[in-house]
């Protein structure tokens, strides 16, 4: 176990734990006292789009102007659907939806372009989730190892991380850096885990939608589950939250 894994994670003084860490011992509820002795977490990993920042209505401005594009207009059904997807995903649900062929070609194509809107958004300015930019800094300051696990790829996490800053993460692992085996699949906080020499079940994931809790907690991991886009329903393995407001993070000794 990581050294940095004697933690605890709290809302702060007077305000209550904001996640009892209880390790794999399912019985150890919320508000349980055996969970609140419990030792922390080794890493925080954090999901990125309407997580950290609130980039999924970014999203959505790019995919409804591809639609247009095309000549097609994009359900809220299908959009609702996409949310934590990948690109690849997310593309063939676009093409399907508006009526159009969801071959390869087809599929680059489109994200090809929805990549090229989403880089013109991101860079007129990224909002941030309440209470996010503190949260980064705590878990920072608390001296736990941190990871951004996006199903967004590379080339625009990069622009997205020039306004969260780069300087919160050990480790970011990308869309493009599964072998396709993206969200929902464990694969993406896997990976984290392994880059960052932790156990998944060391871990707590930070997600807003169905498609990223059910990754995290396939791997392993304990999840902070607030939703942003997409309503979440409640979890053995999850704490649901209203946003990051709050998010605080207290260093325990390391007896
Ligand atoms: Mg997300």
């Amino acid at each position: 176990m990581h050294a940095a894994s004697r933690r605890t994670l709290s809302l702060g003084p007077g305000q209550g734990p904001l996640l009892y860490w209880g390790g794999f011992d399912r019985d150890v509820k919320l508000g349980d006292p055996r969970a609140m002795s419990s030792t922390g977490p080794a890493a925080v990993l954090f999901d990125m789009d309407g997580t950290l920042i609130d980039s999924e209505k970014l999203w959505t401005i790019a995919l409804d102007d591809y639609a247009v594009h095309r000549g097609g207009r994009l359900s809220e059904a299908t959009r609702e659907h996409m949310v934590g997807s990948n690109m690849t995903r997310s593309m063939v649900m676009l093409l399907a939806d508006i009526g159009l062929p969801t071959g390869p070609d087809e599929v680059d194509r489109a994200a090809s372009w929805v990549a090229a809107r989403t880089a013109e958004l991101f860079h007129d300015g990224l909002p941030w989730r309440p209470g996010a930019q503190d949260a980064l800094r705590a878990v920072r300051a608390a001296g736990l190892r941190s990871a951004l696990v996006t199903s967004t790829i590379r080339s625009l996490t990069e622009i997205a991380l020039d306004t969260i800053g780069r300087e919160h993460f050990d480790v970011t692992v990308c869309g493009d850096e599964v072998d396709g085996r993206n969200k929902p699949h464990p694969e993406p906080y896997l990976k984290a885990a392994r880059l960052l020499g932790v156990e998944p079940g060391e871990c707590v994931a930070v997600e807003d939608s169905p498609t990223g809790v059910a990754s995290a907690e396939a791997a392993g991991c304990r999840v902070i589950a607030i939703p942003c886009e997409v309503p979440l329903q409640p979890g053995e393995r999850r704490v649901l939250r209203e946003s990051l407001e709050g998010f605080d993070v207290t260093a325990l000794s390391a007896a």
